[in-house]
């Protein structure tokens, strides 16, 4: 089963986001630490109750609390009767949380801790994490985001150096992107909701433990009536998850508007919010290049690739084609990201061609940037033809494929000498949404399967049995016990891999949620650098660290 601890055998702390709205908070002591928690209890919205005695010097902010009326002061040494008494009449005056602020060596603190964890209150003594039930984490806030930090008391000025680069990695006013988006959220949902469209309540919750839901890019059939009416709420889903920040920020209220009313009425208009920059320079004659992106680290672009992205006037970039790639992109280009979202593919694809062409025919140096390769599974060679026949042929190159990449990235070697002497890559998903025929067993195959995710327990079970309607079968089925295992967002910040047999493996995804975009590799080569730990069902490991060691050798000799 999953390591639930963090791998260091200690427990993870559970973190929440407390509503402390008209709490009564004790706080015990009157330094400068007490100030800040009183400050703290403030912002909370609760009533801080300060206990010192009058002898004691009081750190100026909380006088100023005082004299304000924001903080009450008792003018002597606590009492255990304080935290029975002092609290709100709703719950019989028990005192809600307790801050104690004289350190771990007076005598009061441990007493304290002693009788608050009897009581249930919450209770937290500066400098002492044993007598703690709970820590306050550095906070980074940008209005309704709040991004917590702890490093369970290991490092505090490490973690407010963490919350400082997470801050400064963050794009201005994401805050106010996110109410924005969140109104339009909660307004499609209220009115597909009135439409009779959504029976599903509006999850408030931001506890994303369970991903994305493995339904999440589930195929969209022309036939799907209902899930095309829902587009405009999965179209919003789609943004929240692959527009890169800086984009989302840039977002407006108009911008918005115009998008919902080209998905309601299911066709495009010229308002064009995908539009990230402006115009640039025009060339003479316009060309087009068809570059693959690789499978997301933008260490992983050809030269080939990043030239084209410097030189480009115009850049059509699949939704996939990750955040950092998108990121090298110069200011002055302008950018287009293919709204393809399932059920979309075909006119998002529409959409792009002509894009393409009339900047073509304004002399436009064009860059068609796909994610990976672009001649596997994605529509290369279409966009190639379509060109042509309009008299720009493309210069297409290569990218690194998440299909080999992936794998690699996972520690799977996709052969390996004794165990497998052969690849196989395929889709999971066919042309309309058909389930393409599985792969007869091959003991020495490494199989890689794109767009499988979405349906992989009914991929497993195609690769595991026979339908009753097979009366001929005439292939060989996988045995239950082969190794595989699920890589998603390869070499991203956010990489994760599920390893796992046949058996086991959709209950682990299910379990884990999906994590866009992700793929299935399956045969004993998955074993090859990861035998299986005894009795594990699966194991999950998160994160990317392949490339940053070269960094570092990098830095280093800059440096020299
Ligand atoms: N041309 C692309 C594949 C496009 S099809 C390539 O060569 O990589 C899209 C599928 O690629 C996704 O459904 C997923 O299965 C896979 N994929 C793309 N990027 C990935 C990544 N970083 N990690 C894991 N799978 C990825």
């Amino acid at each position: 089963m999953k390591d639930a601890s963090n791998g260091s055998g200690q427990p993870v702390p559970l973190m929440a986001a407390w509503n402390t709205e008209s709490q009564i908070h004790l706080i015990v002591g009157a330094s400068p630490l007490a100030a800040a928690r009183c400050t703290k209890s403030l912002e909370a919205g609760a009533t801080p109750i300060i206990i010192t005695p009058e002898t004691v010097d009081m750190h100026f902010t909380l006088s100023e609390h005082i004299s304000k009326g924001s903080a009450q002061w008792v003018k002597r040494e606590f009492q255990d009767g304080d935290l029975t008494s002092l609290g709100r009449e709703e719950v019989d005056h028990v005192v809600d949380m307790v801050f104690v602020t004289l350190g771990g060596n007076h005598p009061l603190s441990p007493h304290i801790s002693k009788i608050c964890r009897r009581l249930r209150i919450p209770v937290n003594v500066s400098d002492s994490p044993e007598l703690c039930s709970f820590s306050l984490l550095s906070t980074y806030s940008d209005g309704p985001l709040h991004i917590g930090i702890t490093t369970s008391g290991r490092g505090c000025k490490l973690a407010s150096r963490l919350r400082r680069e997470i801050g400064s990695f963050l794009p201005a006013n994401l805050g106010s992107a996110i109410d924005r988006l969140g109104a339009v959220r909660r307004r499609l949902w209220e009115e597909d909701n009135a439409a009779g469209l959504s029976e599903t309540a509006l999850e408030v919750d931001d506890d994303d433990t369970s991903g994305q839901s493995h339904h999440f890019n589930a195929l969209v059939t022309e036939g799907d009536v209902a899930a095309a009416k829902t587009r405009r709420m999965r179209w919003l889903s789609q943004i929240c998850e692959y527009w890169p920040l800086r984009k989302l920020v840039s977002i407006t209220d108009a911008d918005i508007d115009a998008i919902l009313k080209a998905y309601n009425s299911g066709r495009d208009t010229s308002s064009d919010t995908n539009c990230v920059n402006g115009i640039s320079g025009v060339s003479e004659k316009g060309r087009i290049v068809l570059a693959g992106s690789g499978p997301g680290h933008p260490d992983l672009l050809t030269r080939a690739t990043y030239n084209a992205i410097q030189n480009a006037d115009i850049i059509l970039a699949d939704k996939l084609v990750p955040a950092p790639v998108l990121d090298l992109i110069p200011r002055r280009t302008e950018v287009h990201i293919a709204r393809k979202f399932p059920g979309n593919a075909d006119q998002a694809q529409e959409e792009f061609l002509q894009m393409g062409l009339t900047s073509l025919r304004k002399g436009q140096k064009v860059l068609r940037l796909k994610q990976g390769d672009p001649y596997l599974y994605g529509r290369g060679a279409e966009e190639f033809d379509f060109f042509r026949n309009e008299g720009y042929t493309p210069v297409v190159l290569p990218g690194i494929t998440s299909a080999m990449s992936a794998s690699l990235f996972a520690d799977i070697p996709a052969t390996h000498r004794g165990v497998s002497d052969q690849v196989l890559v395929c889709t999971g998903t066919g042309r309309k949404g058909a389930a393409p025929n599985p792969p007869t067993y091959v003991p020495t195959q490494t199989v890689v399967f794109l767009m499988a995710l979405h349906r992989l327990s009914a991929l497993i079970e195609s690769l595991t049995a026979f339908p009753t309607e097979d009366t001929e079968r005439a292939r060989t089925l996988w045995p239950k016990d082969t190794p595989c295992a699920i890589v998603e967002r390869a070499s991203c910040p956010d990489q994760r891999v599920i390893r796992s047999t046949l058996e086991n493996i959709c209950l682990a995804f299910e379990e884990a949620g999906s994590r866009p975009p992700g793929l299935l590799v399956v045969g004993a080569s998955c074993h090859v650098l990861h035998s299986p730990n005894d009795g594990q069902k699966w194991v999950i490991e998160e994160g990317f660290h392949g490339l940053e060691e070269l960094d570092s050798d990098l830095e280093a000799a800059l440096e020299k």
